[in-house]
């Protein structure tokens, strides 16, 4: 990192942002260039604190040398992180298909749809037990009872489960039912649930914030790692544009962006970032193509009685009829390393 400081400061100013750092345990070195003291920090990364150097009198600028997100970038390992859940292998070239409903509903009618979900190919089952709607009059879920119906569809249908927290207690409950962790669009940016979530030693899948940039989001899963937990999900579901033909806009620009800037896995959701499951086909089939790991699709067995977003989840033959264009794109596209 380099303190840049100002044109007019003080021999003052400088020594006071020195002993600031020496307190930090840093290395300085100071130089002059163009006119300017400037102040070099080893070693490299971001030092825990330093942001309030920048509020420190005679102090212009801080310049980051180093990647903001140091255990999430792509040169870290030197590999692709391989996430283990069961017997998936997310990230590892054959891309997985995360399948299931918006909501759990009923648990007998889970049940039923995991094992036609199984047989159709899907690798997990989705399925969210506390749902964060933006109205507080729509289905808010089924609570805690959720995880424990999902918990029995792993036990009928053989797939792991994956499923949202919303907060302490619902991260409590989940920790205990199911394999994968959700952190939801709205909760990117809830940091200090990030941390709880990281701790809880599940693998996390985080999805994209609404608005959120590809730093943002790979700060997020900084959070993830840095609280110790190495097995982060990435996942991209649209973000907030002008447009208003599709209910989110499906950026997969970020999928070839994020392999280049990160080690770890990133799934893809075109049934939240499309809207209408007409759509989802097409994207899902564009996801696989853009180099996702996998593709999130929302699958309901009667979708028109489904209790939230029953307009963009397929019907399970649906599924069965993309699962196996999916599968064989990917042989086509060649993504896939490991037997399909
Ligand atoms: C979900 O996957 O159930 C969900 C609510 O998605 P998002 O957080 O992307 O809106
Ligand atoms: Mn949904």
């Amino acid at each position: 990192m380099l303190i840049v400081m100002r044109d007019r400061c003080s021999p003052q100013d400088v020594d006071r942002v020195v002993d600031r750092l020496r307190e930090m345990s840093l290395d300085v070195r100071i130089a002059s260039l163009a006119g300017r003291t400037v102040i070099g920090v080893e070693p490299p990364g971001f030092p825990r604190g330093a942001d309030v150097l920048e509020g420190l009198a005679g102090v212009d600028r801080t310049v980051l040398l180093s990647d903001p997100h140091p255990l999430a970038r792509a040169d870290v390992r030197g590999t692709r992180t391989v996430i283990e859940v069961g017997e998936v292998r997310i990230g590892a070239g054959r891309p997985v298909l995360i399948a299931g409903p918006c909501a759990v509903e009923d648990e007998s009618e889970l049940c039923e749809l995991a094992v036609v979900l199984r047989s159709a190919g899907a690798d997990l089952l989705r399925g969210g037990a506390f749902k964060p709607r933006s109205s507080p009059y729509s289905f808010q879920g089924v609570g805690v009872e959720g995880y424990r119906w999902l918990a029995r569809a792993r036990e009928v249908s053989g797939l792991p489960v994956i499923s949202e927290v919303l907060d302490e207690t619902s991260l409590a409950a989940a920790t205990e039912h199911v394999d994968v962790l959700q952190v939801g669009a709205r909760n990117m940016h809830n940091f200090e649930l990030l941390k709880k979530v990281a701790r809880a030693g599940r693998p996390v899948l985080l999805k994209r914030g609404l608005t959120a940039t590809l730093e943002e989001l790979l700060l997020a899963a900084e959070y993830l790692l840095d609280a110790g937990n190495p097995r982060v999900l990435l996942c991209e579901r649209g973000i907030r544009t002008f447009s208003g033909h599709s209910r989110f806009t499906l950026d997969l620009s970020i999928v070839p962006a994020i392999r280049e800037s990160t080690h770890l896995p990133v799934i893809v959701d075109p049934s939240h970032a499309t809207g209408f499951r007409s759509r989802v086909p097409a994207m899902a089939r564009a996801a696989l193509a853009a180099g996702a790991d996998g593709v999130m699709l929302e699958v309901h067995g009667d979708p028109r009685r489904a209790l939230s977003d029953g307009r963009q989840a397929l019907r399970p033959a649906q599924f069965a009829a993309l699962a196996a264009e999916l599968r064989a794109l990917a042989t086509a596209i060649g993504s896939v390393r490991e037997p399909v």
